[in-house]
């Protein structure tokens, strides 16, 4: 056979049969993709899979014992059922084969065997239905047993039409005959951190001798994970900071200085900080790119603000993206308000050195939209605002200078890729969040970016203060929350209902992010989450009958959506009953109190948002963490949690402990997904180093020349992420 190298399709070295199912259940075509699948757990020899372990929908492969096993006819069609039940010593779980009674003969009571399948629900037993096994203690099997004669059999993520086994096989007959490729890990770096080589690693995580052996080789391979993502990231920065930009610099007396000068209120030091900052660098021949974090109210706007304004001075313009209308609409009212008479230029109230702000969406009609795009196109509005289509509509500017992009969870990396590269002088970025975001998370998922934050609030403003209301142990007081309803309304105050779920109809739930304590996978009996359809018409009728009632969800058309806001802003509604939509952006200072019934059902950075909402004003705001779930459990934790701190910061890193990897990393982007070893809240320092160790390689040698290993995956890594884009484009 010729040389077997990572790119050798498997189809030529382990054979057709077994080929095919690695590619059709787990897209593993080439050696090496097949090499860098690997083990999810390894069961010991001697030692039963802990059964209280599986999760029903699971692909599993588990070591238990044959308890019992017995043969009846089926009832409502011809055929003999063969049932097994097979145990670790404490749970049970059962197996079963229709027409296959010869499996008899090797079900046999008190033999071992490896079992594989899919976990599934048959009158609230668990079972695999036709698992594939292997018998581990018979004859016919000494070379399985051979094969795990060190005593660790490697478990894979396996589907059914390739059991573990099978892959573990394939694993060991091209760990044999394979030639490593370069290093992706520079003899240095792996100098540097005492890492393993590539061909050890593969071999002791495909086949560890014993548990010790185990650490090292995965920590080696998280560097391969590591490592090229973060030469990648300090390549683009690099080259983003090479490209030219057009300089803005402050010029005093103009805009901005008028627009200081009406400011109600004094900047905060953080603020003041990060003006000079973006001052700095809105000044500078390349472009800026940064996150700016901050909770909801900290100021962000006010910020972006003065740096459009800055750029407008300087003779540019400045777009501010919103992820959707609603919010855009929204974003235009506020900058309009902010900036009054500054704001009108061409009325008849402006002030001297007025621009305009043009706000273009697809509601618009046709002539209100023809004027905004003749102010954009010629340089009359100073500041145009609209959703991310804004840039690819072909909207002309006049001179884009700036763009300021709200809540970056729905602005991927690629998008500011094809943003930057916009004409020969790409505009400066500024890209703003309200969702903290764990350090770690801002080194590998927003790691093209320099951050920023505003971890003060504006002074002046009155906390939030959250309680949680465990409805379950107590219901009468859930009494309480609608009476403090009625009570702020009263007042002249507005408040929020929210509810996980929209209700029946098409569409189903939007945007409820699991939380994922693990609490809920076996719980088939929990009732489904409470309704904004089923909930507004209960209070309706009920506790909030003589209120004022709006219902706001996802499912509306966006005018809809708008009218319902635009109501609830004017006070026109007491009541918003809602779905997370309410989570974004929304700003109605006079709201002071929201209820989140079925709080359990979000997660904690979620939590931590919607309740953003209230305590915008000068009146305290009041949240309400409604549920049913028992003390001591991690869902009560959690709330209790979040009702304990109002630290964004402290919450986003305990959400990360908290949440699956695949939860964090999915919602941001699609090309980070990819991690097998790597964990975002157990590697931070592995991270850090890396991203060090991948900055200092890149300044040394941009290309990454004398790196062949690393050139390599890096140039896999930027090609599979381009695939992505264009997938999901
Ligand atoms: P964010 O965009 O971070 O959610 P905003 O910029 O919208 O926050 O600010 C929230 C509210 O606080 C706005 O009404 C804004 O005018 C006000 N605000 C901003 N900065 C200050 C400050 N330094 N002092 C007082 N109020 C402020
Ligand atoms: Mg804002």
């Amino acid at each position: 056979m010729a040389t077997v190298d990572f790119d050798t399709p498997l189809r030529d070295v382990v054979g057709g049969k077994a080929a095919t199912p690695l590619d059709k259940a787990l897209g593993l075509r080439t050696v090496g993709e097949l090499l860098r699948h690997y083990p999810r757990r390894y069961a010991e020899r001697g030692e039963l899979t802990d059964l209280a372990d599986l999760r029903v929908g699971d692909d599993v492969t588990v070591l238990a014992e044959v308890r019992s096993v017995s043969r009846r006819k089926m009832r409502q069609r011809p055929g003999i059922l063969l049932e097994a039940v097979v145990g670790d010593g404490r749970r049970t779980l059962k197996l079963t084969f229709f027409n296959q009674a010869w499996r008899e003969r090797d079900l046999v009571v008190g033999r071992r065997g490896l079992f594989a399948g899919k976990v599934t629900v048959f009158n609230s037993t668990r079972q695999l239905n036709s698992p594939e096994y292997k018998m581990l203690d018979g004859q016919d099997d000494a070379d399985l047993v051979g094969e795990f004669a060190g005593g660790l059999i490697p478990v894979y993520p396996a589907a059914a039409a390739i059991p573990s086994w099978t892959i573990g096989r394939c694993v060991e007959v091209v760990l044999e005959v394979v030639e490593p490729p370069p290093d992706p890990l520079p003899a240095s770096v792996r100098a540097r951190h005492g890492l393993l080589d590539l061909a050890t690693a593969l071999r002791d995580i495909h086949r560890p001798a014993d548990w010790a052996a185990l650490t090292p080789a995965r920590t080696r391979l998280s560097w391969d994970e590591a490592l090229p993502l973060q030469a990648v990231l300090a390549q683009r920065r690099r080259a983003a900071a090479a490209r030219p930009a057009t300089p803005r610099p402050p010029r005093p007396g103009r805009l901005l200085a008028a627009f200081d000068a009406q400011l109600p209120f004094t900047l905060t030091a953080g603020q003041r900080e990060i003006g000079a900052v973006l001052a700095a660098e809105l000044a500078a021949a390349h472009p800026m790119h940064r996150l700016l974090q901050g909770e909801v109210g900290s100021g962000k706007t006010v910020c972006a603000l003065r740096a459009m304004l800055q750029v407008v001075d300087a003779g540019g313009q400045a777009a501010l993206l919103a992820p959707t209308e609603v919010l855009a609409a929204q974003h235009a009212r506020s900058l309009r308000a902010l900036l009054g008479p500054l704001g009108r230029a061409g009325e008849l109230d402006a002030a001297e050195q007025a621009t305009r702000v043009a706000l273009l969406t697809g509601s618009l009609g046709t002539a209100a939209r023809r004027q905004a795009l003749a102010e954009v196109a010629g340089g009359e509005a100073g500041i145009a605002v609209g959703t991310h289509a804004l840039l690819s509509e072909g909207v002309e500017f006049a001179d884009l200078g700036l763009v300021v992009v709200d809540e970056q969870h729905r602005f991927g990396v690629e998008q500011r890729d094809a943003l930057r590269s916009k004409g020969d002088a790409p505009p400066h970025m500024l890209v703003m969040t309200a969702t903290p975001i764990p350090r770690t998370v801002a080194m590998t998922v927003y790691g093209d970016l320099e951050t920023s934050s505003l971890r003060e609030l504006p002074g002046g403003r009155s906390a939030i203060a959250t309680s949680v209301v465990p409805a379950g142990e107590k219901p009468s007081w859930l009494d309480r929350v609608w009476a403090r309803i009625r009570e702020e309304v009263a007042d002249g105050h507005q408040a929020y209902v929210v509810c996980p779920r929209i209700g029946d109809g098409p569409g189903g739930d939007e945007d409820v992010e699991p939380p994922s304590d693990g609490d809920s996978d076996d719980t088939p009996a929990r009732r489904p989450p409470l309704a904004v359809l089923d909930v507004a018409p209960g209070l309706a009728e009920g506790p909030l009958a003589d209120l004022r009632l709006g219902v706001l969800h996802g499912r509306l058309p966006a005018d809809e959506k708008d009218g319902v806001m635009r109501a609830f802003a004017a006070g026109d509604v007491d009541v918003l009953i809602a779905t997370t939509v309410v989570e974004v952006g929304v700003d109605v200072p006079n709201a002071t109190v929201m209820a989140v019934l079925d709080a359990d059902r979000f997660g904690i950075s979620q939590l931590h948002q919607l309740r953003g909402r209230v305590g915008r004003g000068s009146a305290p705001g009041l949240c309400l963490l409604v549920t049913d779930a028992p003390p001591d459990t991690p869902a009560r934790d959690r709330l209790a949690a979040v009702a304990s701190t109002l630290d964004g910061f402290e919450l986003a890193e305990l959400d990360l402990e908290q949440r699956r990897e695949g939860q964090v990393l999915g919602e941001a982007q699609s090309g980070r997904s990819s991690f097998k070893l790597l964990s975002l809240r157990r590697d931070r320092r592995l991270i850090a180093e890396a991203r060090q160790e991948a900055t200092a390689l890149v300044a040394a040698d941009p290309e990454l020349a004398g790196s062949p290993g690393l050139a390599a995956a890096v140039a896999e890594l930027v090609e599979q992420e381009r695939a992505d884009f264009l997938e999901k484009a």
